[in-house]
């Protein structure tokens, strides 16, 4: 192929970016417990029972990281 077809560039570039964003994209790795990892509400389905669980979690977790990345 001496004259790459712009279609086929293009989607070869969305197709990079689909990976990157997969690579990057924040992973959920706990389990579903029936529980908020927060609080411990019991909740039907998700990680938490409510959005503020979440960015305190979050914000826990990134403390938690922050805190690792200084004792290295
Ligand atoms: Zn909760």
């Amino acid at each position: 192929m001496t004259h790459p077809d712009p279609i086929d560039a293009a989607s070869e570039l969305e197709l990079q970016m689909i990976e990157l964003a997969l690579a990057y994209r924040p992973r959920v790795t706990a389990m579903f417990t029936g529980k908020c990892l927060w609080c411990d509400e019991p909740i039907d389905k998700g990680h938490y029972c409510a959005p503020e669980c979440r960015s305190d979690h979050e914000k826990e977790l990134r403390a938690i990281k922050h805190r690792r990345a200084n004792e290295n």
